[in-house]
């Protein structure tokens, strides 16, 4: 049994807010704070570039890939680490594509996340090839899969209602019909359970500052799965990637298997943020996660229809079809959000008029929640949203 009152000791939370936006940006590992200033001080200090070997910081994208795989149900040695996550669902859908050469349609759905979409609006234009990005309701995805899609490229958990797409079954329809998969694990990657390897997925990428707590910025991860790691074909050929990086040859060559996802010098200072923040991990079982993750978002749910009537559910009502966080529609989300954030409740919002709360058991408690709600409705109750301070737009919802 994962202990939920040791987890959230691992965090260093200000006292007077309830921060229910771990989705888009976990909290900071205490832990965090000392590895940095040991990597800075000891290591870049006063090994200099000696630290590269000296402290594996060459190694770390691969270790650390591990330490993921193990999050996202995946072999070791599948997963590797750097660059955004956008970077790497460039290099994924490259990558597939190039498996699938007659192939034409790159098949999505109207709930992945922009950047994911751009990405391949991006590469269709550099490819040309008549290539096609088709992008259908999340509910059509799995008729729509054809022997003309190379690849379904799916963002699991919708970012702005959190309906969680069925990656086995999505996955079983591709592969009979000869397409790939590429998941999209950004809202998943400890947030759930996720079994790549049972899914046959063939490849998935995700961002470490969610749910996985690496900090802002932190190293994305890309997962090949085996049976395409040494076809798969590296479109950004970095160094880093390359067989021998020094070898320095004119040449570039692949790296054996995961390795050629990699571009260039990895982010050391990033990955020892999230090297510290996955310490927690090892001590948490993703099914207490889940479990503790849906009676929080159930008792919201429950609360806020009960207190606060202007506000409808966006996100799916059974459980089971949900990621890890509940959001709500309200005309004036923006507004509501704004103001709820002053009196200590941090979620987020996405337009046009998304209310977005994540739960997070390793550090959210039911008492947590409680109190969100009564906020929440002291907020609708009072119109206290209804303030012109509340209404200027932020650069970042
Ligand atoms: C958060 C998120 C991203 C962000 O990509 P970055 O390159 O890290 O900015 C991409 N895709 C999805 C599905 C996300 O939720």
């Amino acid at each position: 049994m994962t202990d939920f009152a040791r987890t959230r000791a691992f965090f260093d939370l200000p006292a007077d807010v309830i921060y229910l936006d771990g989705n888009s940006l976990g909290p900071l590992p205490k832990s965090a704070v000392q590895a940095v200033a040991q990597t800075m001080q000891k290591d870049w200090g006063q090994q200099l570039i000696r630290a590269w070997n000296s402290a594996g910081w060459v190694d770390k994208p691969r270790q650390l890939g591990d330490r993921i795989a193990r999050l996202i149900g995946a072999p070791a040695g599948s997963v590797v680490m750097g660059d955004t996550l956008s970077i790497k669902v460039f290099q994924a859908l490259s990558a597939a594509l190039a498996l699938r050469p007659d192939r034409k349609v790159i098949l999505s759905d109207n709930g992945n996340f922009p950047t994911d979409l751009y990405m391949a609006q991006g590469l269709v234009g550099l490819l040309g090839k008549g290539l096609e990005l088709r992008i259908v309701e999340p509910e059509a995805v799995e008729a729509a899969i054809d022997e003309a899609a190379a690849v379904v490229m799916l963002t699991e958990v919708d970012y702005r209602t959190g309906r969680l797409h069925d990656m086995a079954a999505i996955t079983e329809k591709a592969h009979r019909a000869g397409t790939l998969t590429i998941w999209d694990l950004a809202h998943s990657a400890g947030a759930l359970p996720v079994d790549l390897a049972g899914a046959k997925a063939d490849f998935a990428v995700g961002c470490t500052y969610k749910y996985l707590n690496g900090g802002p910025g932190a190293p994305a991860f890309i997962h090949v799965s085996p049976e395409h790691a040494e076809h798969a074909e590296p479109s950004l050929a970095g160094w880093f990637g390359h067989e021998a990086p020094f070898s320095f040859e004119t040449q570039y060559r692949p790296a054996p298997g995961i390795e050629r996802m990699r571009v260039g010098t990895p982010p050391i200072l990033g990955m020892i943020a999230l090297e510290a923040a996955l310490e927690v991990w090892d001590e948490v079982d993703l099914a207490d996660v889940r479990r503790k993750s849906i009676e929080l978002s159930q008792l919201f749910i429950e609360q806020v229809e009960r207190r606060c009537p202007a506000l409808a559910l966006a996100s799916p009502r059974d459980p089971a079809r949900r990621g890890s966080q509940v959001s709500f529609r309200f005309e004036h989300g923006y507004a509501a959000m704004q103001a709820l954030i002053a009196h200590g409740v941090i979620g987020d919002f996405r337009a046009p008029d998304i209310m977005r709360f994540g739960f997070t058991p390793l550090y959210l408690r039911e008492s947590d929640v409680l109190e969100a709600a009564h906020i929440l409705e002291r907020i609708m109750r009072e119109r206290l949203w209804d303030d012109a301070r509340y209404m200027a737009r932020s650069a970042v919802t």
